[in-house]
């Protein structure tokens, strides 16, 4: 068993956990990045539209219309705070990329180029701005290998293939992670004074995602199975344009250059649900009318989808219409969304200059996560109590930016910005913080489970539950919820995880490169993600952002401007429990603090686009 000493440890190597490393490192800590994934195919490279940041290059911007928007956008259970952070420290965090070397797309006189996206909007709602800073439809790409770069530069050690399961933890307090090396199968233990969680989300849960199959939320389960709670977790989102039936996403940038949703009859039907901003209103708003349509027989060809249109001809008209005086040509189209043109070239046969993209909403990101403060420090109850030695960043995490319902490109803004303080607050913590020294047989109990997994030898394949998981999640656990069916879903995901436990079979045996063994413990975590989604989503009796239930069709501030948190009892944390018993709790207060120092504007109110 090897042990590895370093006095920050980055758990990985998406955008989230690089800004991490990078800042931990320059401030003089020593740091590992420990990262399933080779890390520059962690998913944040997979981000399209832009990272939204107001610079003001082509109209207006402020960073407090940022700041509304976001709480807006996230129907009002965002922490203000946490907003105005984002919005201001995203301008200066855009500018370091660019300062890194990151090739954004150029206005004609050589500034950052904007787009719209949804929500963004300036003078608190008045119309579209121009927010969303890109490269092309690339832009997670480029932030990825940017900051890849700088963390080579500033001697940052990397693990790339190792797979952390489990945290150490000796008197209550954090000493380091357990991993396994996918190359030998064998454990390692990284040995730390601060840890640092950015293991991105878990659209792995439901069927139909936007998400690569690594996105399995095992991380945030990890630090869950060890006491952590998780927050918000009946907040998961769906995009509403995904390729139909496959997922994969069409950014919200498609939109943000005119494209236009239509149904069967050809019709915009957007300006029957939000008459401002259509087509841009938030994702929330959008994928309930695509249901709403396909519901009322809109679908296309009767089926469960609609059309995206960025026909120059259709969207053309419509921007004539709206008295603009930019137009879309094929040039313009290809320059701007390459990679959306190749996707649908290439899993769909249909080039989009040419003709509508069939789209259907598609599970994409946990509002929810680890709760944290805006240093990063993951916090463990409604007191904001600190656990020392813990973070979490970017998708993983919960700050809470994004509330019930996060605003496209505002990820990416979060990686940075949030990263970026987490690695700031290690490089101060580790200066006085002493290693806490490691337990006897930090490895015991997770190599009991893992022998488990291995030696069960029952009957049913991994892949057989996680089908049935995605498909009852997608069906009762989506865009539309109502009690009958989560606790349906609830049910089911009961009766997968006591399969889990006694029935399961792995054919690989070997130490090498296990995926059999390890997308196994994956699915693990899925259940409890899923189960804890249900619960959270089965409490929540009011609509909000993302969680939409038919049966309480209104938001209900006086019960329910609240964050939820959720984490095992007393008596079932740990490795491994057979019926882990979850504890949900609602005293955890939004901060409202822009509110109450007396800007109204930030009261909450009705929601309209
Ligand atoms: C198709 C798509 C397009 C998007 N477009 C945009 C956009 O335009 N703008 C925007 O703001 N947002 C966008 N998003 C959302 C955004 O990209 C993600 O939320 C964000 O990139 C997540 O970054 P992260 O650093 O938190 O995690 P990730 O980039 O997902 O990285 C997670 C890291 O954790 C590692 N890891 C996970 N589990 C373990 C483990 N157990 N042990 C060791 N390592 C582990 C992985 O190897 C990986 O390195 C998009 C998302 C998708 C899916």
């Amino acid at each position: 068993m090897q042990v590895h000493q370093f006095e920050a440890i980055i758990v990985g190597a998406g955008g989230a956990g690089l800004m991490a490393a990078l800042y931990a490192s320059k401030g003089g800590a020593k740091v590992a990045v420990v990262s399933k994934l080779y890390p520059t195919r962690s998913h944040t490279g997979a981000a399209q539209g832009g990272i939204g940041a107001a610079l003001g290059n082509l109209e207006e911007d402020k960073p407090l219309w940022h700041a509304f928007d976001t709480v807006k956008g996230g129907d009002y259970l965002v922490d203000q705070h946490a907003a105005m952070v984002l919005a201001t420290e995203a301008i200066d965090s855009v500018i370091e990329l660019e300062h890194m070397g990151l090739p954004f797309d150029r206005t004609e006189d050589g500034r950052i180029s904007q787009r719209r996206f949804g929500g963004h909007t300036s003078n608190f709602g008045e119309k579209a701005v121009r927010r969303a800073c890109h490269a092309a439809d690339r832009t997670g790409h480029m932030i990825l290998q940017t900051l890849y770069q700088q963390c080579i530069k500033e001697n940052v050690n990397f693990f790339d293939e190792f797979h952390v399961v489990d945290m150490v933890m000796n008197n209550g307090k954090v000493c380091g992670v357990v991993a396994i090396q996918l190359g030998t199968g064998e454990f390692h233990i990284f040995h730390g004074k601060a840890v640092l969680f950015a293991t991105g989300g878990w659209g792995r849960v439901w069927q139909v995602t936007s998400n690569a199959h690594s996105l399995t939320g095992d991380g945030s389960v990890v630090t869950l199975r060890r006491g952590v709670p998780l927050q918000d977790m009946e907040f998961y989102q769906f995009h509403p344009t995904g390729i139909y039936r496959m997922g994969i996403l069409i950014t919200e940038g498609v939109r943000g250059e005119g494209g236009v949703l239509t149904n069967r009859h050809g019709a915009r039907f957007m300006e029957n649900y939000a008459p401002n901003l259509k087509d841009l209103a938030s994702r929330d708003v959008v994928s309930r009318a695509i249901y709403l349509e396909i519901r009322d027989g809109n679908g296309i060809q009767g089926k469960d989808y609609v059309h995206l249109d960025l026909r120059p001809q259709t969207v053309n008209h419509y921007l004539a219409e709206a008295g603009e005086t930019r137009r879309l040509d094929r040039e313009i189209i290809e320059s701007k969304l390459p990679d959306i043109l190749d996707f649908c070239r290439t899993y769909l046969g249909i080039d989009p200059v040419d003709a509508p993209m069939p789209v259907q909403p598609t599970a994409h990101y946990a509002m929810g996560g680890i709760p944290t403060n805006v240093n990063g420090e993951v916090v463990t109850d409604a007191n904001w109590t600190v656990l020392p030695g813990l973070y979490a960043a970017g998708e993983c995490a919960c700050v809470s930016v994004h509330g019930a319902n996060r605003l496209g490109t505002n990820s990416l803004v979060d990686l940075v910005v949030f990263g970026r303080r987490g690695g700031k607050s290690i490089a101060e913590y580790v200066k006085q913080a002493d290693y806490v020294p490691l337990p006897s047989n930090p490895t015991g109990e997770i190599e009991a489970e893992m022998q488990r997994i291995r030696k069960t030898n029952g009957k049913t394949r991994p892949h057989e539950l996680r089908s049935t998981m995605q498909k009852v999640m997608m069906d009762n656990v989506g865009v539309f919820r109502e009690a009958p069916l989560i606790q349906e879903a609830l049910d089911c995901v009961r009766e997968l995880r006591e399969r889990y436990m006694t029935d399961i079979h792995i054919d690989d045996q070997g130490m090498r490169f296990n995926t059999d063994v390890l997308e196994a413990w994956e699915l693990g975590s899925m259940l409890d993600l899923a189960e804890m989604t249900a619960i959270s989503a089965l409490a929540r009796t009011e609509s909000r952002g993302g969680h939409y239930r038919e049966d309480f069709n209104q938001r209900d501030d006086e019960n329910w401007l609240v964050h939820s948190l959720i984490a095992p009892t007393a008596e079932t944390v740990g490795v491994g429990a057979k019926n882990p018993e979850y504890a949900l709790t609602h005293d955890k207060k939004v901060d409202m603090s822009l509110y109450e120092a007396g800007d109204d504007r930030f009261k909450p109110k009705p929601r309209k686009y």
